[in-house]
């Protein structure tokens, strides 16, 4: 039940349907964003970073060269409709831009560009346990060479089907999550998540050369600045993971999720560490509206 918005209306959730020919069903070419509205102490229901996410859906649009049929206030103005007529206080959004079934075979210049925004409630991505234990995370034997450096700044959907093999790996392996590597053997990201390790009192993560700008990452970055650490973006071998003093993912679904094994190797105490659990708290401060933005 509930609506959805979907080219500029608000729809029925059930009937809010594609055609079988539609095109990105086939070819996979759209893009997308994940976003979260939290309930905040400040302001209600606010949707966390909307203008970040807003901004990356364009640009990933504009990367692929998929013609937007709205602007972006059109655009944020529908995410906000429809938590707001869904009357959801929390919230996963999930916008996609894709192509209609106008037409089939691999041109896409005479198809239409459609827009869709959902929302849902999805309070918890992992368990609560796993915010405060870590999970166990496994190396993929799949990389992540979709991406290379044009395509890092694009959340197209043809990219996941190697996060989506590797999560399925991991999970038949029984972990929670997988490590992508990237064509050269360096750390990528997670299935849905940036990577960050702590050594010696310094964080350090992929350059985003292997990664997607990842929005929550952006917010630790600034959340690093202010308990006065830099983070040094580095490439990331597999053996410095396994002696790290911490590791950590971050993602708008997963916010920052401690890890606590790769590969069957305890990272640091086995714990959450105490950098990860201090930024840890500091997103969910920032996401709760406890914290100026
Ligand atoms: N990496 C990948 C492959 C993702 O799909 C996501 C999720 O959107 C992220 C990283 C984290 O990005 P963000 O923090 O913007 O949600």
């Amino acid at each position: 039940d509930g609506l959805i918005w979907l080219d500029g209306e608000m729809v029925p959730w059930r009937e809010a349907k594609v055609h079988v020919l539609t095109h990105t069903l086939h070819y996979g070419m759209g893009v997308f964003e994940g976003v979260r509205a939290y309930n905040t102490e400040s302001d209600g229901t606010a949707i966390f970073r909307l203008k970040e996410h807003t901004d990356r859906l364009f640009r990933s649009a504009h990367i692929l060269g998929m013609n937007m049929p709205f602007d972006k206030d059109a655009l944020n103005a529908a995410q906000k409709a429809v938590v707001r007529e869904n009357n959801l206080e929390e919230a996963y959004l999930r916008p996609m831009c894709f192509y209609g079934s106008e037409g089939m075979g691999l041109r896409a210049d005479n198809l239409q560009t459609h827009v869709m925004v959902a929302a849902w409630e999805w309070p918890s991505y992992m368990s609560p346990e796993a915010k405060e234990l870590g999970i166990k995370v496994r190396t993929s034997s799949y990389t992540r060479h979709h991406v290379n450096i044009t395509m890092c700044k694009a959340k197209a959907n043809g990219n996941y089907i190697n996060s989506m093999l590797a999560l399925k790996e991991a999970l038949d392996c029984g972990c929670e999550e997988a490590l992508l590597l990237d064509n050269e053997g360096y750390v990528a990201e997670g299935s849905g998540e940036n990577f960050f390790l702590v050594y010696k009192d310094t964080i350090y993560t992929p350059e985003l050369t292997s990664c997607l700008d990842g929005i929550t990452r952006g917010t630790i970055f600034e959340l690093a600045a202010e308990l006065g650490y830099t983070i040094k973006e580095k490439r990331i071998t597999r053996d410095e993971v396994y002696v790290a003093d911490e590791a950590f993912f971050t993602g708008t679904a997963a916010e920052v999720l401690p890890i606590r094994e790769l590969d069957g190797r305890i990272i640091g105490s086995g714990k959450r560490g105490p950098i990860t659990e201090k930024l840890q708290s500091m997103y969910f401060d920032a996401v709760k509206g406890r914290r100026p933005q």
